[in-house]
């Protein structure tokens, strides 16, 4: 469902973050993306977003081509791919009903009176991803009185508001204690192969990222110098 092709992209102060990345995912594959600071992960994931306008190359979603698509069709093409920060990103003085019902439109402005300006059927996938996420009961919470990990969990429910079916996750865990890391891999993975989602998930972490994904992706100085499953990177390294 995503195809990466030759992809380059150089920042206007001459660093080169990628240089010549192919990668390909199948509608429901999750790979990790692993690599040291500065190899160039951020970088991809943001291209793949479009908050990175890559030098050369082409990112294709279905065969479209994303630096071709504008107008509707980007937010067509927006709305299949849901995003999840190492920092949660979640509005702190809101309630997490408002930061899910929010995430979805992509802007805060309605938030006092979500309840009249959301569909009822916002409303009750909220509450259904609330529940499976762990957090039932919570969505009159203000997000600031939350843990790390609750904030995470809501930062991946508002990500899956949007009914995805690609996932970007950007460090996910470099925020969390390691018990509480695991607890979100294992809910990030399961949530995946539960509704058929595609994911890149950027992780610095490679003893986690090699326990939760099964194809594991090695990026250095903005080139992919491992594509395989996590067991032979293990047996490798
Ligand atoms: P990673 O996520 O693997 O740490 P990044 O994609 O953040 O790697 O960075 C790759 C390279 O691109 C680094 O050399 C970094 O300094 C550079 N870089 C990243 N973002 C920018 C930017 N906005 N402007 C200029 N250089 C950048
Ligand atoms: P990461 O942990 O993802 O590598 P960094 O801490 O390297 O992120 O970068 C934080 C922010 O600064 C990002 O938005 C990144 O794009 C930007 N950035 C990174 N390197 C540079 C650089 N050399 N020049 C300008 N901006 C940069």
């Amino acid at each position: 469902m995503l195809q990466i092709d030759s992809l380059t992209k150089r920042y206007s102060n001459s660093d080169v973050a990628l240089k010549g990345v192919s990668l390909n995912l199948r509608a429901g594959e999750v790979v990790g993306l692993i690599g040291p600071s500065g190899a160039g992960k951020s970088t991809l994931i943001r291209c793949v977003n479009r908050l990175v306008t890559p030098t050369s190359g082409r990112i294709a979603l279905d065969g479209q081509d994303l630096a071709l698509v504008s107008g509707s069709a980007l937010r067509r093409v927006r709305r299949q791919i849901g995003m999840i920060f190492q920092e949660y990103a979640l509005v702190e003085r809101l309630t997490v009903m408002e930061n899910l019902l929010s995430g979805r439109l992509g802007y805060v402005g309605f938030w006092r009176s979500w309840a009249r300006r959301f569909d009822a059927q916002d409303i009750a996938r909220a509450f259904e991803l609330l529940a499976r996420v762990g957090l039932a009961g919570m969505e009159n919470k203000r997000a600031d009185a939350l843990s790390g990990g609750q904030r995470q969990r809501v930062g991946i429910a508002r990500a899956l508001m949007q009914q995805p079916r690609l996932l970007l996750v950007d460090e996910p865990t470099a925020s969390l204690d390691p018990k509480t890391s695991r607890q979100i891999m294992r809910l990030i993975m399961e949530l995946c192969a539960e509704r058929g989602l595609a994911a890149i998930v950027n992780i610095h972490d490679v003893v986690l990222a090699t326990q939760y994904l099964p194809r594991i992706v090695g990026l250095q100085a903005g080139q992919i110098v491992y594509d395989g499953p996590a067991a032979e990177l293990d047996a490798g390294a």
